[in-house]
């Protein structure tokens, strides 16, 4: 984005939450089946600031929502489903409070608000949902990165009535983030993968002026070897969009960034389990067989080029990683990165739903230097937007 400036935002450690009462905005949305509670990696991400505010001797209240119940209340879609796990994860007992009136008398100990998502004026940002949400603290933490590319009353607006600081969770996304993009170690490389070129066309329009070196893969690919003339018969592609992917080469030039495609593919007849697959050059995919990975030799080529490269941004995978083989090359170039990573020479940063399970499919996301678990707000932070929540933070310093 127009640069997060992480030296502007403070943080919790810069601040004494003694005796205060700390609005918390976490990103708890976790997946609920039948009241039963699945991955908890969102809620037991949030632990480490919700104890260094009980430590410090403040009070946590949480803000958060779940789900989408579209400003109403939706009984299946309460937060109250998820006070057990919480007080599980933190090892403190922690109150339900269904509504701003009732958070007064839920005692001094963690508090968690109902959905914010139930009030209409969240998602519009509504001065007096800010206010509510403002009367409720002495401080306000936001530890939601994955929510900051909304502008909400408790991601944006309330943090204009209140001291505002970012979480520790917060904060390294934020640090994570400037290593890769604002304030990098050159050459910097970026890698975007994934399905199709429409959905993150803004992405490269960005990173291109912003890196090195630009790996495109997956098949988002197929369209820039389309626009290079290539027949690529059955692959997935948008060829309505090869004059975009020749502008956004050309537009790469000019800014000196250089920008990798494959050099030869894994293609198979069906994109589906035990289908016969073959490696091949790239004037030389027949007409019923379509892209589905890149080649040996390209990983050959890539793995040299992040060889050479200090810093690597990664957001989608390199080929049809969900069915074998044809996550080979995206499972190799990863290992690649995290050697690297581990031996000194990189840091890597990843994210993208994606891309997280293609990393630990290959086993390496716990090798890499950060792995963001924010989707939306981690493309749009790509695409050098402002992120409205990590605005309000600077703003408030
Ligand atoms: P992320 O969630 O990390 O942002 P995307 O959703 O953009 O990533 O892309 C992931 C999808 O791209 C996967 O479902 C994968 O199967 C698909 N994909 C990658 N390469 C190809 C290809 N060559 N042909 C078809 N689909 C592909
Ligand atoms: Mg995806």
């Amino acid at each position: 984005m127009a640069g997060v400036e992480i030296d502007k935002i403070k943080t919790l450690n810069d601040v004494d939450v003694s005796g205060k009462r700390v609005l918390v905005r976490v990103d708890i949305n976790v997946p609920i089946r039948d009241q039963v509670v699945g991955d908890r990696t969102r809620i037991t991400a949030i632990v480490p600031t919700v104890k260094a505010i009980v430590d410090g001797g403040g009070q946590p209240i949480l803000v958060a929502h779940l789900g989408r119940p579209k400003g109403q209340p939706v009984a299946e879609l309460s937060l109250e489903l998820l006070r057990d796990v919480l007080a599980e994860e933190i090892g403190l007992p922690v109150a339900f409070a269904a509504g701003f009136d009732s958070v007064e008398g839920a005692g001094d100990g963690i508090v968690l608000l109902e959905n914010i998502r139930f009030l209409p004026g969240e998602e519009k940002n509504a001065a007096e949902t800010a206010r509510a949400l403002a009367d409720l603290g002495d401080l306000y933490v936001n530890d939601a990165f994955s929510a900051a590319h909304r502008a909400h009353a408790s991601t944006a607006g309330v943090a204009a009535l209140l001291p505002a600081v970012a979480g520790l969770q917060m904060e390294a996304e934020l640090k994570a983030l400037a290593m890769a993009l604002s304030n990098p170690e050159r050459p910097t490389m970026a890698v975007v993968g994934g399905a199709k070129v429409s959905t993150k066309i803004d992405v490269l329009n960005n990173l291109v002026k912003q890196v090195d070196k630009l790996i495109v893969g997956g098949g988002m690919a197929n369209t820039f070897l389309l626009a290079r003339g290539y027949d690529i018969a059955k692959s997935l592609a948008e060829p309505d969009l090869a004059p975009t992917a020749n502008e956004i080469m050309a537009s790469a030039k000019d800014a000196n960034c250089e920008i990798l495609l494959p050099v030869d593919v894994t293609v198979a007849k069906a994109f589906e389990a035990g289908a016969e697959y073959r490696v091949c050059a790239l004037h030389d995919v027949a007409e019923d067989e379509m892209i589905l990975d890149i080649g040996p030799l390209t990983v050959d080529v890539f793995n040299q080029h992040i060889n050479e490269c200090r810093t690597v941004l990664w957001n989608g995978p390199l080929g049809a990683f969900e069915i074998e083989p044809f996550g080979e090359g995206t499972f190799a170039l990863a290992k690649q990165a995290a050697e690297r990573t581990e031996a000194g020479h990189l840091v890597s940063v990843a994210g993208g739903g994606d891309t997280v399970a293609a990393l630990n499919a290959a086993g390496v996301g716990a090798r890499f230097t950060y792995v963001s678990t924010a989707g939306g707000a981690f493309l749009e932070y790509l695409e050098g937007r402002e992120l409205p929540g990590v605005a309000a933070l600077m703003a408030s310093a």
